[in-house]
């Protein structure tokens, strides 16, 4: 028989009873080291006072009116995320396919209003991840999360990662944009090089196209920035936010220059929950404390610190681990054996991790981790890989 809550997971036999800081507990009063953030999404951590304060205050005045009104909260947010930024205009809404999709509407009515309607097309890149809606599969082009879901949604041309050749080849007099991770996460944290991006927005404004960057996972201070956009120092023209921007409430964004933002008119988007005062509420304490001077700064030093132990791993273990990488607290490692095999034995010595593509592990802690934290993350992974070594060089043999 089917279980009531639909088996579309495949879930751990863990539940968590309660957190604090980078630790989660479960009922028997068992300590995990948090190092997957709800795959990068608890920023500040579990029971952060300042983020649950506001949420409890803001819960007891009101948590949902609708956007018929105004949402101060949201104005709030909008504009420091403005200030904060390349952008100069916000539309909040509730995940990040969600805000991908709204994302492309954008870039495509954009292009209508230009006078151009037949650019409709967006480039996007082998390896991505945009989201699950019909759109965002189609934008995503990976043939494991497309089958069965009929036709792809027209639109979505896909070309190698970090291969500007083949992106120049791929535009048309269709193509209205291109949408591209700068660090692939579900892919397998794979960077673009800083000189692709700037190619990249060199290359939209030589044909007029819109640069979408898809910042879901890596913006919002993951990377030791605000976003991750600014290590090449290049501005897109829109972008979208979920995951971190509202600690674990559900909250995503589209962070759109004028031109972009003026084509979504009233009536032409929306949606119920969107920017919300519950979710603004979480989102501008979680503002609070990545703006707080410094900040970005531990992030950068603390990623640095966690790369580094990673290397150093890489060495102890080659036949385990191969490969570093990402960026500050958005990092991973390489596996010689299946990822899954050390996530679960990382489960085993109390140490959560997200695998990803590529047989990559992820280790994506919240924001306000500490360096022994991440020691004590790192000799947990460390005798994970002692568990899975005998097998590894079984296979080598
Ligand atoms: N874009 C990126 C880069 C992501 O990593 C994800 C989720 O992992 C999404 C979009 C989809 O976000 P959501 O699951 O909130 O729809």
């Amino acid at each position: 028989m089917i279980s009531p809550l639909m088996p579309n997971y495949n879930r751990a036999d863990l539940a968590f009873e309660h957190g604090e800081g980078a630790w989660l507990f479960d009922k028997a009063g068992r300590r995990f080291l948090d190092f997957g953030s709800g795959i990068a999404t608890s920023s500040l951590g579990h029971g952060h006072p300042h983020l649950t304060r506001a949420i409890a205050e803001q819960a007891k005045r009101v948590i949902h009116v609708s956007n018929l009104y105004r949402i101060p909260g949201a104005e709030l947010m909008a504009q420091r995320l403005v200030e904060a930024s390349f952008a100069d205009s916000v539309f909040f809404c509730n995940s990040g396919a969600e805000a991908n999709e709204g994302l492309v509407k954008a870039m495509r009515k954009t292009m209508s209003d230009a006078g151009q309607p037949e650019r409709i097309r967006i480039i996007c890149f082998d390896g991505a991840f945009h989201g699950r809606t019909l759109a965002m599969l189609s934008a995503t082009g990976n043939p494991k999360y497309q089958a069965g879901f009929g036709p792809a949604v027209d639109g979505f041309d896909h070309v190698p990662f970090n291969n500007l050749n083949a992106l120049r080849a791929a535009i048309t007099p269709q193509t209205a944009g291109i949408l591209i991770e700068p660090i692939q996460g579900e892919g397998g944290i794979r960077s673009a090089s800083v000189q692709f991006l700037r190619d990249l927005r060199a290359t939209c404004d030589e044909f007029g196209l819109l640069l979408g960057l898809d910042e879901v996972q890596t913006g919002m201070g993951r990377t030791g920035k605000l976003f991750a956009y600014e290590w090449a120092g290049i501005e897109p023209d829109v972008m979208s936010l979920a995951k971190g921007l509202a600690g674990g409430v559900p909250m995503g964004a589209v962070l759109a220059k004028e031109r972009v933002a003026r084509a979504l008119v009233p009536g032409s988007h929306g949606t119920t929950f969107g920017g919300g005062p519950l979710a603004c509420a979480a989102g501008n304490a979680v503002l609070d404390v990545l703006l707080a001077p410094g900040f970005l700064d531990e992030i950068a030093a603390t990623g640095g610190y966690l790369q580094a132990g990673l290397e150093k791993l890489c060495q102890d273990y080659p036949s385990v681990f191969t490969e570093v990488r990402g960026q500050a607290l958005l990092a991973g490692v390489k596996c010689a054996v299946p990822n899954t095999d050390l996530q679960n034995a990382a489960v085993a010595e109390g140490l959560l991790t997200v695998a990803a593509g590529d047989n990559v592990l992820r280790l994506i802690p919240p924001l306000i981790v500490r360096q022994a934290e991440c020691d004590e993350a790192l000799a947990r992974l460390g005798r994970a890989a002692r568990h899975v070594q005998p097998a590894a060089l079984e296979m080598a043999k």
